[in-house]
């Protein structure tokens, strides 16, 4: 489904829906906004996207930020509802919603296919019962590998988001949840490193100096591994680092970890640098996939600085029969 030209149409829903407090957590800032939705602005977001989308785009609404099945089971109805008349007119798609691996049970699958969800995400976060712990999840490993079963067996996507850097969390582990993702039969996912927000217990941990994020290099160098592992198994990886909210840019309420707008870039460059740790001494040319060309060059060119300086004249070539995440050398 997703490799086709495809857009999601997102709807943010923070906190609200969530009875929890994860150590790391405070949605209201994460996403940059406050109150939940209501259902005219759900129709308003829609509309907005349908009078702007390109023909042909397969549009998908999704409902993210907070715990979609956690809601009263009216407000997801309500919710779902509003969505219904766009499907039934083929404007949309279907859905997709994030939430928790304790929320989902056979009721909600049903309600959910009921109102053609076809994605559900699950904040796993860490298939280490550790790092669960120290993060407060309130649900276990095995919980995220019951849901996971209970929502394959319903035919629905199965997501599950990963975070790195969490309190106990080893660059082993991060590896080891990247497998059991991949394992668990996922079809997607989305890389998030650890950061300190503001109003948080995390925060208090890393005021108290009981708590130290990743540094950038150490978060680039973590979601390298991991994100090798979803490519190499075709574990679509949806997003990289948070999205860049308003309050996030300013510095409002994050304190530190590894943020940056480039984050994804970061990543993709010491992917594409790995690669060309050993070409041969020959080497003149290196075609790569036009899509890939920016991540081969690198951030600020740095690959193609670094290769310059070991043979001095080499050139990129694009070629789009290359296969992406590939390269020939000449
Ligand atoms: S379950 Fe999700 S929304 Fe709720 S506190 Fe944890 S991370 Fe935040």
């Amino acid at each position: 489904m997703l490799n086709k030209k495809h857009c999601n149409i997102p709807i943010f829903i923070p906190q609200k829906a969530c009875p929890h407090q994860c150590i790391y957590c405070n949605q209201r800032y994460i996403s940059g906004q406050q109150v939940a939705p209501t259902l005219n602005e759900v129709k308003q977001t829609i509309e907005k996207y349908l009078s702007t989308a390109e023909k042909g785009t397969e549009l998908q609404v999704a409902f993210f930020g907070g715990t979609f099945t956690g809601l009263d089971i009216e407000e997801q109805k309500a919710y779902l509802q509003t969505v219904q008349p766009y499907i039934t007119e083929e404007k949309i798609q279907s859905i997709r919603l994030s939430t928790r691996p304790d929320y989902i049970n056979n009721e909600i699958l049903d309600l959910l296919k009921q109102y053609n969800v076809a994605d559900i995400e699950l904040g796993a976060q860490s298939l280490d019962n550790e790092v669960l712990q120290f993060s407060e999840r309130g649900h276990s490993a095995e919980d995220i590998a019951t849901a996971s079963e209970l929502i394959k067996s319903y035919g629905f996507n199965l997501g599950l988001q990963m975070m790195i850097g969490l309190p106990k969390d080893t660059l082993a582990k991060s590896i080891a949840t990247a497998e059991k993702i991949v394992s668990l039969g996922a079809v997607s996912t989305r890389i998030y490193p650890t950061l300190v927000i503001d109003r948080t217990p995390l925060a208090t941990l890393y005021r108290q100096g009981n708590y130290k994020p990743l540094t950038m290099n150490g978060a680039v160098d973590w979601t390298k591994e991991v994100y090798k592992i979803f490519i190499h198994n075709n574990v679509k990886v949806l997003r990289v680092g948070l999205h860049p909210s308003e309050d996030l840019m300013n510095g409002k309420g994050y304190l530190d970890g590894p943020f940056h707008v480039s984050f994804f870039e970061f990543v993709l460059t010491a992917i594409w640098k790995e690669r060309f740790m050993n070409l041969p001494l020959d080497t003149k040319i290196i075609k790569v996939n036009p899509k890939d060309i920016n991540y081969a060059i690198g951030y600020r060119s740095s690959n193609l600085i670094f290769l310059k300086s070991k043979f001095r004249d080499i050139k990129f070539v694009q070629d789009k029969t290359i296969p992406q995440d590939t390269f020939l050398l000449y």
